[in-house]
This record gives structure tokens, sequence and C-alpha cells, in this order.
């Protein structure tokens, strides 16, 4: 935001000289470029977020299966993944875990999760930004269960909800209410069975998630295979960052109204490369399907994109439309 507004300055500047003449436009030329890239750079980060959140973390998950809680075939864990836990929201406000991760004799067997206390009709929320896979009832076992896969590369199962609030391919942020706590399934006494998993294998919750403090253990977390990890950074609760990042907001807003508000045409540029909206083609498109796609044309694409009607196009090429 603040590149923008400095470039914005530089544009002020040239609109109040007066007649700007050989050199001096291309002086004052380069700054409005530089700021077009900006521009497309923040736009494309934008679609590249967006993707992430429509095939999450696709570099590790085989398949989109929206059956079974497990089916990932035969692929191998990574040697080490990178986990990033920064944009997390804790699924519930209550503190108190009342049965860990591990072996339970009493069962004899795997408690594959966290439990955490919880009321019936308490709110629980999506740990991450992610799009959600699974929303089923399983009567002996989780009972009605949400699962969601995040672009961080987990998946987060949240189980025994007496209510679910999402469906099966909806796209949900971090902190985005998915379901009332509940006593649904294999389940003694209301509470948030939250498991964390990394494509199948399970990772203990508490190496990710601090309840008692409401936060995460770390900025990162290093999944390397079977129960192993390291986490690093202290993550360090930000509420101070946020006010920044609140006020920068509004900083940024402020310069495009006044942006908006003048007519030259270095602020009708800026104002066209902001709306600029881009496209990443996908296997099987065509100039046609995406205009259809966009509600644009085939002439508008080609020439925004210095194409011909002929053009062939690359899997994953940009293109611009808007
Ligand atoms: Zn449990």
């Amino acid at each position: 935001m603040f590149f923008i507004k400095r470039a914005l300055t530089w544009i002020a500047i040239g609109l109040v000289a007066t007649p700007v003449l050989g050199q001096d436009l291309l002086a004052h030329q380069a700054p409005v470029d530089k700021k077009m890239r900006a521009v497309d750079s923040v736009a494309l980060q934008r679609l590249f977020m967006q993707e992430d959140l429509e095939d999450p973390a696709a570099d590790l998950y085989p398949n989109w299966e929206d059956r079974f809680i497990n089916a990932f075939g035969d692929v191998e864990l990574p040697k080490e993944y990178k986990i990033d836990l920064r944009d997390f929201a804790m699924p519930t406000t209550n503190r108190i875990v009342t049965s860990k991760y591990g072996y339970r004799p009493r069962f004899r067997r795997q408690h594959k999760g966290l439990d955490i206390n919880a009321n019936r009709g308490d709110t629980i929320r999506s740990a991450f930004d992610g799009k959600v896979r699974i929303v089923e009832y399983q009567p002996g076992g989780y009972g009605n269960v949400v699962v969601i896969r995040h672009p961080n590369g987990l998946e987060t199962i949240y189980g025994h909800l007496s209510k679910h609030l999402t469906q099966k391919g909806s796209i949900v942020k971090a902190g985005e209410p998915i379901g009332l706590a509940g006593n649904t399934g294999f389940s003694k006494g209301t509470h948030l069975h939250f498991e964390t998993r990394l494509l199948g294998e399970y990772i203990d919750p508490a190496k990710l998630f601090d309840f008692a403090n409401q936060d995460v253990t770390g900025d990162f977390y290093i999944f390397k295979g079977h129960g192993r990890g390291t986490i690093l950074g202290k993550h360090v609760a930000d509420a101070e960052d946020k006010q920044t990042d609140l006020a920068q907001a509004e900083e940024g807003e402020d310069v495009s109204y006044e942006e908006d508000a003048s007519n030259s045409k270095a602020a009708r540029e800026a104002r066209a490369a902001r709306n600029t909206q881009f496209h990443k083609v996908r296997r099987g498109e065509t100039l046609s399907s995406i205009a259809k796609k966009h509600r644009t044309t085939v002439a508008k694409l080609c020439r925004a994109n210095g194409l011909t009607k002929r053009s062939k196009l690359r899997v994953g090429q940009i293109l611009k439309y808007s």
C-alpha cells in the first residue's frame, strides 16, 4: 500500500507540473509503469490465493474425493513439509482439553485427535482458510463430521457436531462457523473432537494448537513423518500487528478515493489496472470458453493479451480480462 501511495504522489506531481515535454514525460512515465506492475502482481497474488482455495495443497494431494475421509491411494508422505500456521483461527473458544491424542488403554486404540470441552450449540469454526471436503453423519463414529482441506497442507476434522453449518465444496475462511458442538456418534458428553492430518497422516493437534492459550504453537510446523516434526518460530499474539494492518488498509482506501476522483489519463490507467482481472488457463479451455466464463468477448480477450483468435493457449498461461 505504501508503495502505491508513493507512486500516486508521483502521478500527482506529474499533474501539477506545467507542460510536460520530452525527457520529463519519460521521467514521469517510469513510476506509473512500476505502479502498473505492482498492481498486476497484487491481482495475480489474489488469483493464486483463490486457486489455492479451489484446489487446496494441490502439490500434496493426488485427488479431491468427497465420499471417504481416508482416500489418498498409495501416495507417499513427503519427507518434510512446512505447514504455515500463521493465519489460523481457534476452532472453539473453549480452553479445556478433556482427552489427549494417543493410545487409550480403555478402548485399546489410538485416540486420533484432541477432545475439547464444549457446550451443546457452541460455534465451531474452521481453523484456516480452506475447502470443505466432507460433510456427513457417521452414526458409530464421528457423528456429524466436517473435514476441511487447507492450502497449508493440513486437513482438519471436527467431530460429534450437533449440526453442520457448511456444505461439501464450500470455500471457508479461517474462523468461519462450520458447525455447532454436540454429542453425536461415538461420544459420551458434549465436546469437540478435533483432528489434524497431513495426507491422511495423523498429527497430534496439540503440536499445532494450544487451546489453553487460544493460540498456535509457532508460526510453522515442520512435518517430518510419522509422529515427528518441529515447531518453527514462536508465534506472538499479534493484536498490535492487526491494528497496524487495519490502519494501513484504511489509509489505502483514502488513497484510492482521491485517485478515483481524478479523471487524468494516469488516474484512468491506474484505475483500469486495478480493475484488471486475471484468468489462469486450465486444461481444455479455449479463448471462447474463457470469454464466456468471464462475460467478455474473444475479440476483447485477444486485444487485452496481444493474441489472435487462432493463438494457441498454454495450460497455466495468465490472461487479462476485465
Ligand atoms: Zn475424541
